[in-house]
């Protein structure tokens, strides 16, 4: 693989509202996954850096917190215009480190400004409640405050998206917020960053801290944070859900998927096949709801198996930058565990249908290619049956009946998201009770739920008991007081020990 190492420039830290250089210190190469190349470094903080970032987000909180919800607001409002008029710039950024389409790229932004638009809503959703003489001229009434400083820590596969999904929610609620971002695609974030500056953010209250592990084990240990958000594999999830707690921390981890898609005899072939694809090689298959394995209840699976291929076949592979549909995955190394599932499979007894190595694409040959690949009667003690691939390789698993197939997903160790496909509104109703997933889709192959809902598994894809946006958003990002007040007059006189009653 060539590099120019020495010409590369470092992707930078944003501390207290600026860019902040790295000079020495550990890097880590970025690279553009179509071309192969490494393009940049990023910086890899180090516990100076760490501290830094953390003081710099405390000493912005106590501003922030006081500062009107409207405000606030008009900041939210200002970083959405900009968002939306310059959401090309971001794409192209995410396009060139990621490697996904520019489609694709835009679909992550507008799923993240859903975000955003959510929590414009800041003085609505930050209401408390109110409840007059509970006892004789005492009223109770609830307030929601902010937390302080909190880290989110983001995967490589939606830097803008995932980022989104938290940080809009957290600061409209008042808190100030560290970014650790993945350090294979870093330069999203600090294009964010500047967004945030240029609507009028505070400097502090949006950080990006970048790194790898020890700039994460920074944010669990630090005793200035409050709360993390983490998304990636279920392993680090599980690790940072352990460490943050053990921390004396809010944490929420949402981990890795394995998602099926259970297609009953009278569902309509020709939208299951497109769907199948969409969800099973959209941006490669590097999606935490992409569909994983397709459950076809026989004697559906050979049509369905004809129909998908087909549609295989017709797939351009290339440089997302090129009007493909779909481009490489994200590292060399990536690519190779991902590919080396084909074989897994192969050995255990599965039938490969379409072997993506070796595709031709659209673009250089050093890219991080792995066309799309489809294997058929996967065992489901394979691990290419068990294991997350988190590429664009399809698994056909034949069952011979819904119970059978609901018994398989239920089995699983994952329960993100799941998908139904039928014309039986009784058999999904059935479905979406029966099934332990914690997001479901009726003939929807990704049903990634709108800002105003809340986003997360069930089981190992999700450590902690809150999801992510919608109201389970704004409730962990801020903390409750109940406030129990009575404005005194000469009749409340008197000593009474009693437990205080009614
Ligand atoms: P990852 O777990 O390797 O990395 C996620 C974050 O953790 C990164 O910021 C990384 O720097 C950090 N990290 C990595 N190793 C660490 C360690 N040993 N200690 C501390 N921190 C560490 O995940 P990834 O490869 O970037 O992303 C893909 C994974 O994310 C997939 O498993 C995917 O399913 C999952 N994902 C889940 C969701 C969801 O909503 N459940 C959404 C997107 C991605």
């Amino acid at each position: 693989m060539a590099t120019t190492e020495t010409t590369l420039a470092t992707v930078p830290h944003w501390i207290d509202g600026k860019e902040v250089t790295v000079d020495g210190g550990r890097t880590a190469p970025v690279f553009d996954p179509a071309l192969g190349i490494a393009t940049k470094h990023v910086g890899l903080a180090d516990s100076a850096e760490i501290e830094a970032a953390i003081a710099s987000a405390k000493a912005a909180f106590p501003a922030w917190r006081d500062l009107s919800l409207a405000r606030r607001q008009a900041v939210l409002f200002k970083f959405r215009e900009l968002l939306d008029a310059r959401k090309h710039e971001l794409a192209e950024i995410i396009t060139g480190e990621h490697g996904k389409v520019l489609s694709d790229a835009l679909g992550e932004i507008s799923r993240g400004q859903e975000v955003v638009e959510f929590a414009t809503g800041l003085a609505h959703h930050l209401k408390g409640e109110f409840s007059e003489q509970v006892s004789t001229d005492v009223d109770v009434y609830s307030l929601r405050q902010p937390l302080g400083v909190v880290g989110i820590i983001s995967p490589f596969n939606f830097p803008a998206m995932v980022p989104m999904w938290f940080f809009p929610i957290a600061i409209a609620a008042g808190n100030t917020v560290v970014l650790k971002p993945s350090e294979k695609d870093p330069s999203a974030a600090i294009w964010l960053a500047k967004l945030w500056k240029e609507a009028g953010l505070p400097d502090g209250v949006f950080t990006v801290l970048n790194g790898d592990k020890a700039a994460v084990d920074g944010l669990l240990e630090h005793p200035d944070v409050k709360a993390i958000s983490f998304v990636g594999s279920t392993p680090i999830a599980k690790y940072v859900y352990e460490q943050g707690s053990k921390h004396g921390k809010r944490v929420q981890a949402l981990g890795g998927a394995k998602n099926h898609m259970l297609v009953l005899p009278d569902a309509d072939l020709d939208l299951v096949a497109d769907s199948a694809i969409n969800a099973g090689f959209g941006s490669a298959g590097e999606r935490c709801m992409a569909i994983s394995v397709v459950v076809a209840v026989e004697p559906i699976a050979d049509d369905l198996i004809d129909k998908i291929v087909d549609r295989m076949r017709g797939l351009k592979v290339g440089d997302g930058r090129r009007n493909c549909d779909m481009g490489p995955l994200v590292t060399e190394q990536h690519r190779d565990k991902v590919a080396s599932y084909i074989d897994i499979a192969a050995a255990d007894g599965a039938t490969v249908v379409i072997d993506g190595r070796g595709i031709e694409v659209d673009g250089e040959a050093d890219g991080f290619w792995l066309g799309p690949t489809l294997l058929d009667k996967v065992p489901t003690t394979s691990r290419a049956y068990t294991e997350e691939i988190f590429g664009p390789v399809l698994s056909v698993v034949r069952v011979g009946s819904y119970e059978e197939g609901v018994e398989l997903i239920n089995s699983g160790a994952f329960g993100n998201g799941t998908a139904i496909f039928t014309n039986d509104g009784g058999a999904a109703r059935r479905f979406q009770r029966e099934i332990e997933v914690g997001m479901i889709g009726i003939n929807v192959p990704i049903p990634v739920p709108v800002a105003t809902f809340s986003f997360g598994g069930w089981k190992s894809s999700l450590f902690g008991d809150t999801k992510a946006h919608g109201a389970e958003g704004v409730r962990f990002f801020t903390q409750q007081k109940a406030v129990t007040a009575r404005w005194l007059d000469p009749s409340h006189g008197g000593i009474n020990l009693g437990f205080p009653q009614n």
